[in-house]
């Protein structure tokens, strides 16, 4: 039976880092487990096709929740990444650490050490960005970030239209101030995906001490006492631990798998039949997620980037993109977007992920003809929803209640998201290009039953699971971790991914989440990170 130092169980955007800053060390063996295969399908580097990656549906898990009241009684599909880089390998590579009132929100919640300027230093510390530099940005870390190498005119003609109804230009949402709209930062380095894989693996695979297995399932932690001794596989193979343990398996899988070990609410494991280890009734509850509507408008001409993928045009983007890394294949598709305070509370309450082609989703077709699509999405949901195991079986799925748009200040939110959309797309550089609304359809925006039906209808993921082993301190019985990521009452073992977050990020999260782990193998070695 092999022995490691380290085990960290998921090779995604947070396993990834934590692979590399555990393996730094040459007299410490670490092992990272990763369910997906490796990332080696070549769409999955060039930024703009992604989207076959998640249509190809292999490196991906569609995670499904139950039939959702809040959704008009449609379950909540979330794919997620499986494959070597997670979420980092599949994602829309926008780059966004969120709100620093976030993290001092968490502070106040418990999370003694997570204030903004605590957390800063790890940002930082991970960052390579390519323009800025000084008090908010980092040149030195291995995760390249940069601004988009391909403006499409629709994302520009969005970006002119905000500013237009009195929306400011920002050129930095990290920075100083996060409101306004304009073009995100990407996680990509010459053109290419910068995957947490790419970023923080592929150096550290470089080193003996640090082995990579793929294909392969953990079905639960092993114990001895209360100390975290090892894992065992799916397929029966047990590794153990002599330091510790780290889970990064993503906010859905990582509750199971503690549920699955004998961590969770004690009575309702005991009912399945499976041994407590610790009594902790928050591990699956807090389940958190950003939701996005459609608002869209189908333009005059044929200018958006449907077909682009198809024929002689396809061919030509290719030969660009091979021949300069630039082009239309450089792009993340979700070039723009911005923050907006639509309440009035000083702070941005909406997000908007707009994309330049009319989009539809696992579970309905994209609108046709020509057009662009603006999301808005809610930044900090109230609604709370949770992740039980049906059954001790590890292949079984869970009993997920997403439990969306079960708070009334959600759905309003989405509303005010939706009315600033549809200003945004009336403004005159878009009424230029835009022929007619097509999402929601006109009149529905007046009818105020009928637009929150459209909401319910409509809202989607935005990918952005979190909080299900959320931190906390140490008398907060809900709290799964402690402020040091230690699974509370237990040794040797932490969570270290998007599960710890007590409220979700005020923006996209996989930047807040490596930036969680970088902290969590910090903890774990004993280092200071300095940003
Ligand atoms: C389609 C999509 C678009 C997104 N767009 C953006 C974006 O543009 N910008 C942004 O900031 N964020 C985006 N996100 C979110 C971001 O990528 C995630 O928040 C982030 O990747 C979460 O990191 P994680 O380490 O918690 O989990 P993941 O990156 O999901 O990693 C978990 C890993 O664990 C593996 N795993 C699961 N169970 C097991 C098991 N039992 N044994 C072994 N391995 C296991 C999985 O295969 C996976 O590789 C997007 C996500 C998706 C899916």
């Amino acid at each position: 039976m092999a022995t490691y130092d380290y085990i960290i169980v998921g090779g995604g955007s947070s396993g990834c880092v934590l692979a590399n800053r555990l393996s730094e060390n040459p007299a410490h063996n670490v092992l990272l487990i990763e369910s997906g295969r490796r990332d080696a399908d070549p769409w999955i580097h060039i930024p703009a096709t992604f989207f076959k990656v998640l249509g190809k549906g292999i490196d991906i898990h569609p995670y499904a929740s139950n039939p959702d009241k809040g959704l008009n009684g449609r379950p909540s599909i979330v794919p997620q990444g499986n494959v070597l880089g997670g979420g980092s390998s599949v994602n829309a590579m926008i780059y966004v650490r969120g709100h620093r009132n976030d993290y001092d929100t968490w502070l106040q919640m418990g999370c003694q050490g997570w204030s903004y300027e605590d957390v800063l230093p790890a940002f930082r510390s991970l960052e390579n960005n390519e323009r800025l530099n000084g008090q908010f940005h980092g040149r030195k870390g291995s995760l390249s970030v940069s601004d988009p190498r391909h403006r499409h005119p629709l994302s520009e003609a969005f970006v002119k239209a905000a500013t237009e109804i009195g929306i400011p230009h920002n050129d930095d949402f990290n920075g100083a101030d996060q409101a306004g709209v304009g073009f995100y930062q990407s996680t990509t380095y010459g053109g290419r995906r910068w995957s947490s894989a790419q970023a923080f693996l592929r150096e550290a695979e470089k080193r003996s001490n640090l082995t990579v297995l793929t294909e392969r399932r953990v079905a639960r932690i092993l114990f001895e006492g209360l100390t975290a001794i090892g894992v065992e596989l799916l397929d029966g193979t047990i590794f153990k631990a002599s330091r510790e343990i780290a889970l990064t398996a993503g906010a859905i899988a990582t509750p199971k798998i503690l549920q699955l070990s004998g961590i969770g609410e004690g009575a309702h494991l005991s009912s399945l039949g499976i041994k407590v280890v610790a009594d902790l009734p928050g591990v699956g509850a807090n389940y958190q997620d950003h939701l996005e509507v459609p608002v869209q408008g189908e333009t005059r001409e044929p200018i958006s980037i449907l077909g682009h993928d198809k024929g002689l045009r396809a061919v030509g983007h290719m030969l660009r993109y091979l021949t300069s890394h630039r082009g239309l294949l450089a792009s993340n598709v979700v070039e723009c977007g911005g923050f907006v305070d639509t309440a009035g509370t000083g702070q941005p309450d909406v997000q908007f992920h707009v994309l330049p082609v009319l989009i539809g989703f696992v579970d309905r077709e994209p609108e046709p003809g020509h057009g662009l699509s603006i999301g808005p999405c809610y930044l900090r949901p109230r609604s709370r929803g949770w992740i039980r195991l049906k059954s001790s079986n590890p292949t079984e799925q869970t009993d997920f209640n997403a439990n969306l748009l079960s708070d009334p200040a959600d759905i309003e939110t989405l509303v005010r998201g939706v009315e600033t959309a549809i200003r945004i797309l009336d403004a005159p550089a878009l009424a230029k290009l835009v022929k007619r609304r097509v999402l929601p359809r006109p009149g529905v925006e007046k009818d105020p039953e009928a637009l929150r039906d459209y909401i319910r209808q409509s809202a989607k993921t935005v990918f952005h699971p979190a909080g299900t082993a959320r931190m906390g301190r140490a008398d907060d019985r809900m709290a799964v971790v402690g402020p040091d990521l230690k699974v509370r009452g237990i040794e040797g073992l932490r969570v270290c991914d998007a599960s710890v977050m007590p409220t979700l990020v005020s923006g996209n999260t996989n930047a807040p989440t490596m930036m969680i782990a970088a902290r969590g193998a910090a903890f774990m070695t004993g280092k200071t990170i300095s940003g």
